[in-house]
């Protein structure tokens, strides 16, 4: 029995892609790109175009292999996947999976049955960097957002559970933890205590996180974020709109001033508990441009607040109205043209300031961590996260050995593999990313 997964969507869809490998090989199945039998489609309904980029794909794949569906999908585009699929499941029922595959004429092996999906162990798909999901759902229901209606309510996983898979990363020498969740800061019982407990664990490893939510963020969280060093200073907090009725309509429960005071509590944290470079944090947001009714004073608004706070990245998205939440009942009556428009207007302003931040890391010694290889070029992620380009020439015999169970093609007796943490100076800077040199 051969399988194949093909996922869509954020970081946490790929996590569940993992536990759903794992899954499927313990019931006895092999992972093969060629002639699977099973090709499991882990869907995301967050934005149509990724529902259309999927249909179509589903369509072309269909054939000899049975498919499934699986992850964020929404009543109305489950009713159309369920015509070109065999079978579509909650990601939760993964450990039911074997009854779902009986009824697709698979012979799976038993396995005990977990309580929890998230208990499934993972099949990691990086040896240098893995996903944690610590929490799970979203009860928040921004009007524009799918989450809370395709992956339920806010539930939090165990602290210790998580604390072990974390031990047993670090020691298989995993790199960089990213701690997922679709409002981290409201796991329970405390985010903050969480990341002080991880921050303990012994070893050489990074620590980031996603996704936060302003009105659950404290003082408390953002000084523990500071100073526990394995943090690194990078921090995404969506600000969605910079303006009080659009996020008002949002149904984003803070105003551009409340923000506005976090994020001037977030500089001043790292100022006051970290050195250099390390104490100017890296701030990321996300934007939503052409919610319906945004007027031209709104979105001037919007440009006005993200020029003051001057951000490092900014991920923009053009507002699609998904079936079945509060804002799609709202005409959306900003113009595609508008809105790309307004979308590249403050894309033009992110990068203006992430040039600027940038300029600061020029002729600086930076820790990075290299991810991959691609042509003539190391590419890696600064502790700010910035994409990094290290160019092959320039590797330096001190960086460090690969443990040669990985999958990067060097050998015993090969060159020595540069994945992994190595220091780099930088000598080019873009408002996308840096260059440097070990
Ligand atoms: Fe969606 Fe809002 Fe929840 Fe984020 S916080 S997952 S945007 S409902």
């Amino acid at each position: 029995m051969k399988y194949k997964i093909i996922t869509y969507g954020c970081q946490m869809n790929k996590s569940d892609s993992e536990r759903l490998a794992n899954q499927l090989e313990a019931l006895g199945f092999k992972l093969s790109e060629k002639n699977p039998d099973l090709i499991v489609f882990n869907l995301c309904s967050v934005r149509q175009s990724a529902v259309d980029r999927a249909k179509a794909r589903i369509n072309k794949s269909r054939g000899k292999a049975k498919i499934a569906a699986t992850g964020c999908i929404l009543e109305k585009d489950k009713k159309e996947i369920e015509k070109i699929t065999d079978v579509i499941f909650n990601i939760k029922y993964l450990t039911h999976l074997s009854e779902i595959l009986q009824k697709l004429g698979f012979k799976p092996k038993k396995l005990k049955t977990k309580k929890d999906y998230l208990k499934i162990e993972p099949k990691y798909s990086s040896d240098i960097l893995a996903y944690v999901p610590i929490m799970n759902g979203c009860n928040n229901f921004c009007s524009y957002c799918v989450v809370p209606y395709v992956r339920g309510r806010e539930y939090s996983r165990d602290k210790q559970e998580i604390l072990c898979e974390i031990k047993k990363l670090v020691k298989k020498g995993i790199k960089e933890i990213w701690l997922l969740g679709q409002n981290v800061n409201s796991y329970k019982p405390s985010f903050s205590d969480l990341l002080s407990e991880i921050n303990e664990i012994e070893g050489d490893f990074w620590i980031r996180f996603t996704s936060s939510h302003p009105k659950d963020l404290t003082k408390k969280t953002i000084e523990t974020i500071a100073k526990c060093q394995k943090v690194t200073p990078y921090f995404n907090l969506p600000i969605q709109s910079g303006d009080d009725e659009v996020l008002k309509a949002m149904n984003r429960p803070y105003t551009v001033k409340q923000y506005k005071k976090l994020i001037k509590t977030t500089r001043q944290a790292f100022k006051k508990y970290r050195k250099g470079l390390e104490s100017i944090p890296a701030l990321s947001t996300d934007l939503i441009v052409g919610f319906p009714n945004e007027s031209t004073q709104q979105f001037n608004n919007t440009k006005k607040t993200i020029k003051e706070i001057s951000f490092t990245f900014g991920y923009v998205s053009r507002y699609s109205p998904r079936p079945g939440t509060k804002a799609a009942k709202l005409k959306d009556n900003i113009s595609p043209e508008q809105k790309k428009k307004r979308e590249k207007q403050l894309v033009k302003i992110i990068e203006e300031s992430a040039l600027k931040f940038n300029k600061k890391f020029l002729n600086k010694n930076v820790n990075v961590l290299i991810l991959k290889k691609k042509n003539n070029f190391y590419l890696g992620k600064t502790r700010h996260y910035q994409t990094i380009k290290i160019p092959v020439d320039n590797c330096n015999e001190d960086g460090p050995r690969c443990k040669h169970n990985c999958n990067h093609g060097c050998n015993e007796d090969g060159p020595r593999c540069k994945f992994g943490f190595v220091k780099a100076r930088v000598n080019k800077i873009t408002p996308y990313g840096l260059e440097g040199k070990t």
